[in-house]
């Protein structure tokens, strides 16, 4: 039997049915038949993961997806996935509340980058992710540099992804404005780009941004399935 895995989700749903689909759909083109580890889905309320972030109350955000984490555990989960870039922010508290091992998002993206030999990445994401060190710091441990767009680039992106992308609206004027922030990333020496929010990978393809890009959402339920696997 393959390892069961359990989806922290919610944050947002748009992202959350991602990991499921990707798990499911992969596992049958590789495999051929509907064989795939069993999935335990746990989605928060996303407005406590808003507000909280907004007033700075990581503790809280700490204590709730640790609580989670608790239930899935407890439901039978073998490994977890935070589905979700910015709450990464609070790995190590959520992995120190479960005994089953709580799968970094960063460390699939570290690794994915290094496997393209890409030194200079660009990063979109959520102002947290974008702002905070805790991502460019954990990719830094990679020898990995990361480059965020200026200040009121931030503020788009960050807007585009609670206004649009959480609730599911993806719109060819933020495509294209995410493409020229792109290209100007690359002007300023990025190799490739992190679409370093589960939602991102909605809004732009490789194909749009027309340089390499790393679909946060796509390594890691790559890294679930092959744990579950493994
Ligand atoms: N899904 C998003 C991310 O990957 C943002 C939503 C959130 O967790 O605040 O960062």
């Amino acid at each position: 039997m393959h390892k069961r895995i359990g989806i922290l989700g919610g944050m947002s749903p748009e992202s959350t049915v991602e990991y499921y689909r990707y798990i499911t759909r992969a596992y049958t083109q590789r495999y051929g038949d509907y064989g795939y580890p069993e999935i335990l889905i746990y989605s928060v309320s996303f407005q406590s993961y808003v507000d909280w972030p907004e007033h700075d109350r990581w503790d809280l955000v700490a204590q709730g997806l640790s609580e989670a984490a608790g239930r899935l555990q407890a439901a039978g989960a073998d490994c977890i996935v935070i589905a979700t870039n910015t709450m990464h922010l609070v790995y190590d508290q959520v992995q120190a509340s479960v005994t089953v091992p709580v799968l970094n998002l960063l460390d699939a993206v570290g690794d994915a980058i290094l496997a393209r030999g890409i030194e200079t990445v660009g990063l979109l994401g959520t102002r947290f992710t974008m702002e905070k060190t805790f991502y460019r710091d954990a990719l830094a441990r990679k020898g990995v540099s990361v480059i965020v767009p200026d200040a009121e680039e931030r503020a788009y992106v960050n807007a585009v992804i609670y206004d649009e992308l959480v609730a599911g609206q993806i719109r060819d004027e933020s495509r294209a404005e995410f493409v020229a922030l792109i290209q100007r990333l690359a002007a300023r020496g990025a190799e490739g780009v992190i679409l370093g929010c589960t939602e991102i990978p909605l809004l732009v393809s490789e194909q749009d941004a027309g340089m390499p890009t790393f679909d946060t959402t796509v390594l890691h339920a790559e890294a679930a399935l092959r744990y579950a696997l493994a």
